[in-house]
């Protein structure tokens, strides 16, 4: 249907040299899209990337032809729970809220495998109270499959604030620092909650900062002694400007957050995970009383705006959905968020980057991000030309992860069926 010839991971996997060939390229840096590209791996490895001609006659031999794809990393989804569905019954959403692990583990396997589906290589998981996702991480419950997590275990909150759905109080008599301290969990990342969320009822409305500026920056401290970097969920100028001062590796959210907090993201390089989905989402929802649809819609609007001050600034955006909050839904959610950055005034090289490279320096995976040769091979293609994107991700029609082809033909509607 889509013209390329089923893929075969044995022969991507032989010793001999195949070459892929890309009608369009995206390396994943931002540079602008390449048309024509031999892409050559050899045993799981890109050994070169060249321009050449389309495949014709013998030159066929062994080159999958993607003449009319457009080829590009593997994506990063910087920001999911995956403990929560995102979309389903109410019900469904009560049931893993509380589920123990026995009974989530099926839950998170199947949010898993859509990310895969959806062309999506790593995750970074910003926490769920009874620490599900890392346990699951940790006890390698994906069996093979080559989706990279990052797990927090739980965030961290101030006891009576925001956050109990996710996180953990710090304990009575206890500091933030001194919690980070005392867990022992093989966390990957430490999660912080420093605000609310944002109202959805009065516009621009954001609680106050849950934790002062030096305990914001024991915590960093604490969680560099692990060796952990800081994720920071916070809103509005005060909060977020505590969490950027102390020195967190990547901001959460961020709305109204303001102009000040941008321009010090850029200068300090602080990723900023803007999850304008998420907020997409509120606005889409049926049931929502009073003016929420229309205070959401506004919301969304000015985070839209702050996005494409950032771009200006250069703030690093790494791009995060927050799968798993209500209407959010994993995999598929990371194209709704690549077309937001779009909407906000981004090239489509640019938002791809955004969920490529800079979610794999976010995440520290040197083997993920970029196209070059002597790089892990993993990569997806889609049909059509850069123009097509990010609507054609609905029909990925290669992934190939850390060097093996995963699936092909991957239709959209595949993902918790
Ligand atoms: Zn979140």
């Amino acid at each position: 249907m889509i013209g390329i010839p089923p893929c075969n991971p044995e022969k991507l996997n032989s010793n001999n040299p195949e070459a892929i060939h890309a009608g369009w390229l995206l390396d994943g840096t931002g540079a602008p899209a390449r048309r024509n590209v031999r892409i050559r791996i050899d045993q799981g490895f890109i050994q070169s990337m060249r321009p050449a001609d389309p495949p014709s006659g013998k030159d066929r031999s062994g080159v999958l032809d993607l003449t009319g794809h457009t080829v590009m990393p593997a994506l990063i989804d910087s920001h999911v729970h995956l403990f929560l569905s995102g979309t389903g019954p109410p019900e469904l959403r009560r049931r893993q809220l509380e589920a123990e692990f026995d009974a989530a583990i099926d839950w998170i396997r199947s949010h898993a495998r859509a990310c895969l589906q959806c062309g999506i290589a790593a995750v970074r998981d910003g926490g769920d109270r009874r620490a599900l996702a890392l346990r699951f991480r940790r006890n390698h419950e994906m069996g093979n499959a080559p989706l990279h997590i990052r797990a927090a275990g739980w965030a961290w909150h101030r006891e009576g604030r925001y956050g109990r759905f996710i996180g953990r109080p710090v304990p009575e008599g206890s500091s933030l620092s001194g919690a980070i301290r005392a867990d022992d969990s093989d966390a990957d990342h430490i999660k912080i909650i420093q605000s609310g969320i944002n109202s959805l009822r009065v516009f621009g409305r954001v609680g106050p900062a849950q934790f002062s500026l030096p305990e914001m920056r024991e915590a960093v401290i604490a969680a560099a002694e692990r060796g952990l970097d800081a994720m920071v969920h916070a809103n509005g100028e005060a909060a977020v400007r505590m969490a950027l001062k102390a020195g967190c590796r990547s901001l959460e959210h961020g709305y109204f957050m303001g102009e000040e907090n941008l321009r010090r993201m850029a200068e300090r390089k602080i990723f900023w995970v803007p999850t304008a989905g998420a907020m997409l989402a509120y606005t889409e929802a049926g049931a929502l009383g009073g003016n929420e649809a229309e205070v959401s819609a506004r919301t969304l609007e000015h985070q839209l705006g702050q996005m494409a001050r950032a771009g200006e600034l250069g703030v690093p955006i790494a791009v995060g959905t927050d799968a798993g909050s209500p209407g959010v839904e994993h995999g598929r959610a990371l194209r709704r968020e690549l077309d937001l950055l779009i909407q906000a005034g981004f090239s489509i090289e640019a938002a791809v980057c955004c969920a490529s490279r800079n979610g794999a320096r976010l995440l520290r995976l040197s083997t993920l991000g970029t196209l070059r040769p002597g790089k892990r091979a993993s990569l997806i293609a889609v049909p059509g030309g850069v123009a097509a994107l990010p609507g054609s991700l609905r029909a990925i029609s290669l992934c190939i992860y850390d060097g093996v082809v995963w699936g092909s033909s991957v239709k959209d509607g595949g993902g918790e069926g």
